[in-house]
């Protein structure tokens, strides 16, 4: 599969993959118009320790599927999460999936707005939110708090949506400012939203509380 880089800390591994099916007009991902270099996914797994949590992020790690999952059997003994926009999660790869944890990103629930925002619908996002709540995943929900584009009010529509498919894990993360696109939310504006999300969910949590990525992570080339 291609892969851009693989980041390791004492805990964690993230395996960096190239490209994305969504064209976001905030995007702050390096990696969506890399290329990315040609790796086998038993090299890749042999540069990863044991017991390490192995992180498949992007861009979008869903565009290469029988890739991903013979990366996934590679690591069949380490605890594996799928960071991914949920665009091409259907049920027979999700079916194939089964054991892994799965970080979805929520865009927009506005179709509007998402379809504005990223240049594709929402709704194979939604019916795979839908669809891993069926399935029993370990899954967590999140959405950039992006000012002046998806904002309080969104993010209460949203966790208003995801109480109706169940108790979800919500996650809102601080937009990072790109492209002079919008600007840094304040911290009590993440506050806002995480306590309207809290009206309707019983786990909801941000990036100011909450950081996804080891601070003491190194870039490892395995090329
Ligand atoms: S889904 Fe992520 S990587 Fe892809 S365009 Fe949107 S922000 Fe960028």
């Amino acid at each position: 599969m291609r892969i851009s880089y693989l980041a390791l800390s004492d805990t964690r591994c993230t395996v960096q993959i190239p490209g994305c099916n969504f064209n976001c007009r905030g995007c702050f991902s390096n990696q969506r118009h890399n290329c990315g270099v040609e790796v086998s996914a038993a090299r890749i797994a042999g540069h990863i320790p044991p017991g390490t949590e192995v992180m498949l992020a992007g861009g979008e790690p869903t565009l290469y599927r029988q890739e991903l999952l013979s990366l996934i059997h590679e690591l069949d003994q380490q605890k594996v999460i799928l960071s991914t926009n949920g665009y091409l999660l259907d049920r027979s790869l999700l079916e194939n999936l089964g054991g892994i944890t799965v970080h979805i990103d929520l865009k927009a629930l506005d179709p509007k707005l998402h379809r504005w925002y990223t240049g594709k619908d929402n709704a194979t996002v939604l019916a795979a939110i839908r669809m891993l709540h069926d399935l029993d995943f370990d899954f967590e929900v999140s959405t950039v708090y992006i000012p002046g584009i998806v904002e309080t009010r969104e993010i209460e529509n949203i966790a208003r949506f995801l109480s109706g498919v169940g108790d979800i894990r919500y996650k809102i993360i601080r937009y990072v400012p790109a492209n002079n696109f919008s600007g840094r939310p304040g911290v009590n504006e993440i506050q806002d939203a995480v306590n309207a999300a809290r009206e309707y969910l019983g786990n909801v949590s941000s990036s100011i509380e909450n950081r996804s990525h080891p601070v003491d992570r190194k870039i490892v080339n395995i090329f």
